[in-house]
């Protein structure tokens, strides 16, 4: 199956004729290709989004939302199909898919299509002035999409930025492009005119350099590791660029000795393990109150062995394959690393080999690490699957500073009865999301993004659809 680039509303293999192979993580075996694209790619997609700028600009809000639920509307039909493409292409388990990604896709599109409408700027009343502040879009901008949650995000980037009347050249992850294709299919069939979403296939030092380098592009929005992120920087610095960057995390999960013990130990594996822990907000660290922390461990591990890894499109399985061949060893590799620092692995540790259909796929057993300090590479780098350490801690002050003490500051999870306690934590953590005695519990209203190593700027709400647009003050003299 060939998996083609979406450029001014028709689909075209690379201008190249070159194909990257696409990998099943699950087998390890090639089924599909997607276009090598490269920087005469991007030009195209950048001209047919320059073209269609104005007439999508100036289209009203509610036609261009009307449009964008269509194609939620679209997602929720093909819901199924999607949820089955996407854990192929990712390795996550189906059901996963089917629950978290495929209905997340279609609520990114819903929710921007209608937020959008509602937008507004504001003016500044003095005794001898109004100031009015207009808002219009920036034209046309690049989203750089990642592979673990790949429609997800996808659409959480585009949509905004399609909802307030920019036109876009986006990319996904080279490892897992295909529900970005099927998706460009369904804007054709909802009548997404041509140009205003343009979907540019390859690898992330081709297609995505030349898309943030082009002049043209006033701002990339994109989520991926750090380094990338630092790269993408260095590039857009110059040229003045407004950049949204959605970064790599370490995220802390603090348990106090006070919290529901169940539901604590519960949702900690849920946080550590979910999509193989290639979600940026698992929380890899756990720090557990030392009166509890035995106990804890015990019922932390006894939970984690239960969880069921094998194919990803069987229904039970909980833990699928890791994305692709490198990411397996590096996970591996971080795993050595752990023991080499003196940490004691207590569950799993290790590859495993899935009988039959399975054979060749990434599969690597839930990780449970002890007796490290924060300060060891295994605990300050991120590694970005199922693996956690966890540590004891003996006070309030301590969690902070063990929680604080990464160059990352995305998201931290606490669990604690006690409310001051709770809110005291929270207030002293530098990230920039807390979840308090839950996980990934999201509102799409509010503020998504991280502080330090982890990125700059916010999305969701009204961030999101702010930074798509370029503020303009006019002042009336009265
Ligand atoms: P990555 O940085 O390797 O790639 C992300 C995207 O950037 C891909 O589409 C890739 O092709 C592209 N890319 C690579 N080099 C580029 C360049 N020079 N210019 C422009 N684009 C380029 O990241 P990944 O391995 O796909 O994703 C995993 C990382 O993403 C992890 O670090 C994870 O924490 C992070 N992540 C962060 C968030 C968040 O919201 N903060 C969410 C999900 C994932």
């Amino acid at each position: 199956m060939q998996i083609l680039n979406y450029i001014n509303g028709t689909l075209q293999p690379a201008k190249n004729q070159q194909w990257l192979a696409n990998i099943e993580p699950a087998t390890g075996q090639v089924y599909s290709e997607l276009p090598d694209s490269d920087a005469s790619d991007v030009n195209d997609a950048i001209t047919a989004a320059e073209n269609a700028f104005d007439s999508w600009a100036k289209l009203p809000s509610e036609k261009r939302s009307a449009i964008l639920l269509r194609i939620a509307d679209l997602i929720d039909r093909d819901a199924e199909f999607l949820a089955q493409a996407e854990s192929k292409d990712q390795g996550k388990p189906v059901k996963l898919a089917a629950s978290v990604d495929i209905p997340r896709a279609s609520a990114n599109m819903r929710f921007f299509a209608t937020a959008a409408m509602h937008f507004a700027s504001e003016s500044h009343h003095s005794a001898d002035a109004i100031n009015y502040t207009t808002r219009t879009p920036l034209g046309v901008v690049a989203c750089i999409s990642p592979w673990n949650l790949p429609l997800y995000l996808f659409t959480w980037k585009i949509a905004p930025a399609l909802a307030i009347g920019c036109t876009v050249v986006a990319k996904p992850s080279e490892l897992t492009p295909m529900t970005a294709f099927l998706f460009s299919k369904l804007c054709m069939e909802a009548g997404l005119p041509a140009g205003v979403l343009n979907i540019v296939h390859g690898l992330g030092q081709k297609v995505g350099q030349a898309m943030v380098e082009h002049p043209a592009i006033p701002a990339v929005s994109f989520t991926g590791g750090t380094a990338t992120g630092k790269q993408i920087a260095a590039t857009a610095a110059p040229m003045f660029k407004k950049l949204s960057l959605e970064l790599g995390g370490k995220n802390p999960n603090i348990v106090f000795a006070d919290c529901d013990f169940d539901q604590a130990v519960s949702t900690s594996v849920l946080s550590s393990f979910s999509n193989q822990g290639e979600i940026c907000l698992c929380g890899s660290r756990i720090f557990v109150e030392r009166k509890i922390y035995d106990r804890f461990v015990a019922a932390f591990v006894e939970k984690t062995k239960s969880l069921p890894v094998g194919d990803p499109q069987d229904e039970k399985t909980k833990v699928g394959a890791i994305n692709s061949a490198g990411h397996f060893q590096k996970i591996l590799n971080y795993i050595e690393l752990a023991k080499k620092e003196g940490g004691e692995i207590v569950c799993g540790g290790r590859a495993i080999k899935i009988l039959g259909r399975c054979e060749g796929g990434y599969f690597i057993e839930p990780t449970v690490i002890l007796g490290l300090p924060n300060t060891c590479r295994t605990n300050q780098e991120e590694i970005f699957g199922p693996v956690v350490s966890i540590m004891p801690f003996d006070t309030e002050e301590e969690a902070i500073s063990l929680a604080n003490g990464t160059l990352y500051g995305l998201a931290a999870t606490l669990w604690t009865e006690n409310l001051k306690k709770a809110h005291r934590v929270a207030g002293n953590l530098k990230t920039g999301i807390v979840w308090i005695n839950c996980w990934l519990l999201r509102d799409l209203r509010t503020p998504f993004g991280g502080t330090k190593q982890s990125g700059v700027g916010r999305e969701g709400g009204w961030e999101a659809l702010r930074f798509f647009t370029e503020p303009k003050n006019i002042c009336v003299k009265l």
